[in-house]
């Protein structure tokens, strides 16, 4: 802040703006309304963009048929499908999740539940097409009754997310909840974790917390929002007035 109290009063209205637009783009202060999921694309959801380079598409698609055969851990015995990513590879930005719930299960897409519709305004909040990042989890089979991965399950599946995120190489990621934080090594021995930079193999890793904890405590959506701002500014750019 300036000190001068015009300028500190102008940066107030326009941060209360930016939230403003925030919150309607989630679908006013309470919960988001489900909406229809949209008709998917390519079968893996994940599409090549115009120009994206082949070979990365090809390995990416090795790695998805891997995972689809793989059994390295128990995980396998649930899965009705496995559900590698979504999006698209030729991305600067990259949303990690925990695990496949139900609907990602049946779908082998990530991210296609209530949470998923939740992830998605907040990507078109940020200004990006659904389809224009990459969504992919830390494991890639359902976890029983939706819990958290165990330890040895996120590490048997990091022989697919490793080899994922080093193909697609974006200029950030969003962690999203503390597993994948974890994961991703970017949480800190003590204290706060959300919000807070961490970096992956050279990548910077902003954790925050999950859709579906933002759908039971939608007032965390604020600090939220101020995580993914300090993503755009990092990739120098600007959330949309809507
Ligand atoms: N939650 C996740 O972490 N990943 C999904 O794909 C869906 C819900």
């Amino acid at each position: 802040m300036s000190g001068d109290p015009e300028n500190e009063l102008a940066a107030v209205i326009s941060s209360a703006q930016e939230l403003l637009r925030w919150e309607k783009a989630l679908g006013g202060a309470g919960f988001p309304l489900p909406e229809a999921v949209p008709p998917l694309q390519a079968p893996l959801g994940v599409s090549a963009a115009p120009g994206s380079d082949p070979d990365t598409n090809g390995r990416l698609q090795l790695l998805s048929d891997a995972a689809a055969e793989c059994t390295r851990c128990e995980l396998h015995r649930g899965r009705s499908k496995s559900v590698f990513a979504r999006g698209t590879p030729d991305t600067d930005l990259v949303f990690v999740g925990e695990g496949p719930g139900f609907h990602e299960d049946q779908q082998g897409l990530p991210f296609v539940g209530r949470a998923g519709q939740l992830l998605d305004r907040m990507i078109a909040a940020m200004g990006y097409d659904r389809d224009g990042v990459y969504i992919c989890n830390v494991v890639k089979c359902r976890p029983p009754d939706n819990r958290t991965p165990l330890p040895t399950e996120a590490t048997a599946c990091a022989h697919f997310l490793v080899p994922q995120l080093e193909l697609v190489q974006p200029k950030a990621i969003v962690a999203l909840g503390r597993c994948a934080a974890e994961n991703l090594s970017c949480v800190p021995p003590a204290g706060r974790w959300r919000g807070i930079w961490g970096e992956w193999r050279g990548i910077p890793v902003m954790p925050t917390y999950h859709p579906a904890f933002l759908l039971r405590s939608p007032q965390f959506k604020k600090p939220v929002w101020e995580d993914l701002q300090e993503v755009l500014r990092l990739l120098n750019r600007e959330a949309p007035n809507r």
